[in-house]
């Protein structure tokens, strides 16, 4: 049976993630930006933490972690244990662990920083991204080269499509209307963008998304898509140039 998934708006527009496994009861987070919403969703469902998962080191992730922590064990990247909080667990690229009785991968995706990490979990087909593969996005690069971003988008994008992308911030609207001055004239982008409008519109989140809808959408995912290199006046240019091309447009934007 696959796990519930629960998302939790935290702060101005961070998401924090429960999974929960209903037939052993064990529940696991991801990212603590704030305590207080997760304690209280965690109460109001009568859940109690048995692991928490760090992505990456900056303190919208992180610092809600001394007020939630109890009992619960904590795992983040080991390459990033320095400056993480205390961590039960550390791991890296390739380690596979279980988190609510669930076969769970690890994947370097730095960029955004290095030490960023993701987890797959495959069965119930979730992956934690936070700020590396974001809804229509991607982090900005504050430690990372555009060339580690992308080989990072491209371990990501080889994950079943269906995977439901969590994604850590509510930064899709931006980044629709970003995406929009790239490629004006992409039906799937603009099928997109009402849907994006409508709900927010209507308070609802835009995170997770599918896999599926960020390969036809999301521009850092298409670096090597000749159509986008084409429609940025870049026809034929190599997909790392046509990505840092895009990702330094976005930085003015
Ligand atoms: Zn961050
Ligand atoms: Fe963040």
């Amino acid at each position: 049976m696959p796990l519930t998934l629960v998302t939790i708006p935290c702060l101005a527009d961070n998401y924090a993630f429960l999974v929960h496994n209903d037939k052993t009861g064990q529940t696991a987070l991801v990212d603590v930006p704030d305590a207080a919403p997760i304690q209280a969703e965690l109460d109001r469902r009568g859940w109690v933490l048995s692991d928490i998962l760090l992505t990456h080191h900056h303190w919208d992730h992180v610092d809600g972690l001394p007020g939630i922590r109890g009992e619960a064990r904590v795992i983040g990247a080991k390459a990033d244990a320095h400056r993480l909080p205390d961590l039960d667990l550390a791991v890296s690229e390739g380690d596979t662990i279980s988190i609510c009785g669930e076969d769970t991968q690890i994947f370097d995706v730095s960029g955004h920083t290095i030490g960023h990490i993701a987890f797959f979990m495959a069965h119930s087909g979730l992956a934690f991204t936070a700020d590396s593969l974001m809804a229509m996005g991607c982090g900005r690069l504050f430690e990372g080269t555009p060339a580690q971003m992308w080989a990072s988008m491209q371990k990501l994008r080889k994950l079943p499509p269906q995977t439901l992308i969590c994604s850590g911030h509510e930064y899709t609207a931006g980044n629709l209307a970003f995406a929009l001055t790239l490629d004006p004239n992409n039906a799937a982008i603009i099928l997109r963008g009402e849907e994006i409008k409508a709900a927010r519109n209507n308070g609802v989140f835009t995170v997770p998304s599918t896999l599926a809808n960020e390969l036809a959408t999301n521009p850092y995912l298409r670096a090597d898509d000749p159509d986008l290199a084409a429609a940025i006046g870049m026809p034929g240019a190599d997909p790392v140039a046509v990505f840092t091309e895009i990702r330094a447009r976005k930085d003015r934007f």
